[in-house]
């Protein structure tokens, strides 16, 4: 990985990609704003996903659920038992740490002393209160993971779409981790983005379906552009199974500071439908026509942090090159991902009004665009190289006679002279 997490950083915040939240208080540890660009990047990651989930199986339905969810909700699901982190403390600096993340043979490596406390099992999940009320009915969580609240709906679910298994159901949502030392940028936060598909099945199906599923979310990241070889595929061993999977398929991207899961795929099995019905004494099983029978779903889940992919295309995009014999930072992002897709640069202010139109345009078609009128266009170039604008188009005093534009391309470099009724067409073309 040729890149460093800290020029990552230092562009996103230089730029307006990613801000530390409530900055101005001295921020909050592993929770972070994202501005402008960083707004568009993660739509761009959505929709693209969004896209990729509809064609890789048929039956894929959404849903947009609750972030607090009750006590005996999470009971059921296994995270008030299981979601937790080993932690140690240090006595002596009172620091705390992720007992697998550090050596207590050594000394703290904050404050150079050996004084560690036992290990303690450290639950996950922000806990609140609703209302005034103190007794346990009132507890509530913030959701880990978005995929309970799936769960707990499907039978509102198949009663009110047409649906039969197998089928899936598409959330992405916010998901809140407690994380004792939340790092590594937007890998480890304690607020974050997930998008998660959860597919219904019989249980004879999932031999099938979890090979299709590990393949089609794999092939996902190459069309958005990253490069397969930092891309692997981690099945993981008996021991380093969660609670509640019998397998599981790790999607991995190699950053700056090694291979590390981007996505999981996991086969819950019946698990989180049978937790469920009898924790909440409603049947979750459907009936199956054909063997006339009840049966419980298996489910086949994708997960991944919309976050954590943010941080996967801005290293892998990161690329440092000359042009025109000055050093430049390019964002070689896929057009598709790109936050902006078209930078239209008068090449002097009095040429603005015209390029105006262009940009109303091109707007209006639902292109997101800058225009940028100050500075030499070599700087202006240079600006757009360091976000990922993929094309940028100048109007220049020719383009008053001759109805066309330039149209630079921010990796070869190689510019175009294009009809100014052309310009819609030449971009859709090449932003697939
Ligand atoms: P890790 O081993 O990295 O802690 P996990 O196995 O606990 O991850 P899952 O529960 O499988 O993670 O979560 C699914 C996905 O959600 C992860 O693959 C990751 O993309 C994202 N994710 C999980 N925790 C965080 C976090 N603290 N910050 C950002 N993204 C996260």
């Amino acid at each position: 990985m040729s890149t460093s997490l800290e020029k990552i950083v230092a562009l996103c915040k230089r730029r307006g990609f990613v801000y530390q939240s409530a900055d101005i208080y001295g921020g909050l540890n592993g929770v972070y704003d994202f501005g402008h660009l960083g707004f568009l990047l993660k739509q761009n990651i959505k929709r693209y996903w969004i896209q990729s989930i509809l064609t890789t199986q048929p039956n894929i339905l959404f849903m947009d659920g609750a972030i607090l969810g009750p006590h005996a909700m999470w009971e059921a699901s296994g995270h008030t038992q299981n979601f937790h982190d080993p932690l140690v403390d240090c006595t002596n600096c009172k620091r705390r740490f992720r007992a697998d993340d550090i050596d207590l043979a050594k000394v703290c490596p904050v404050c150079g002393k050996k004084a560690w406390t036992e290990i303690r099992q450290f639950n996950m999940m922000f806990k609140t209160n609703l209302g005034a009320v103190a007794d346990e009915s009132a507890i509530a969580y913030l959701r880990p993971e978005t995929a309970q609240s799936i769960y707990v709906n499907f039978k509102n679910i198949i009663s009110t779409n047409r649906v039969k298994i197998p089928f899936g159901v598409a959330q992405i949502g916010k998901a809140f981790r407690n994380e004792i030392t939340p790092k590594q940028f937007l890998f480890r936060m304690r607020e974050f983005e997930q998008m998660e598909m959860e597919w219904f099945c019989k249980p004879e199906e999932t031999d099938k379906y979890f090979p299709e599923w590990v393949n089609a979310r794999q092939e996902f990241y190459t069309t958005l552009g990253i490069k397969k070889e930092h891309i692997r595929l981690h099945p993981h061993a008996k021991e380093e199974l969660s609670h509640y999977s019998s397998r599981t398929t790790d999607i991995e991207y190699e950053f700056p500071f090694g291979w590390k899961e981007l996505e999981g795929i996991a086969d819950r099995g019946d698990f989180d439908l049978t937790q469920h019905s009898k924790h909440s004494g409603k049947d979750l099983a459907v009936y199956d026509d054909e063997a006339k029978k009840s049966y419980t779903p298996h489910i086949i889940e994708s997960s991944v942090g919309v976050d954590r992919l943010f941080l996967t295309l801005m290293c892998d995009a990161y690329t440092e090159d000359v042009a025109d014999g000055e050093e430049r930072i390019r964002l070689a992002f896929s057009p598709r991902v790109a936050p902006i897709k078209v930078a239209i640069l008068p090449l002097v202010k009095n040429l603005s009004d015209s390029a105006r139109k262009i940009y109303t345009h091109l707007a209006s078609h639902g292109l997101m665009l800058d225009f940028d009128e100050s500075g030499s266009i070599g700087k202006r170039y240079r600006r757009q190289d360091e976000i990922g604008t993929p094309f940028c188009l100048t109007y220049d005093f020719q383009s008053q006679e001759d109805n066309a534009v330039t149209i630079r391309d921010r990796d070869t470099m190689q510019q175009e002279r294009v009809s100014t009724d052309q310009i819609l067409e030449y971009i859709m073309r090449r932003l697939v």
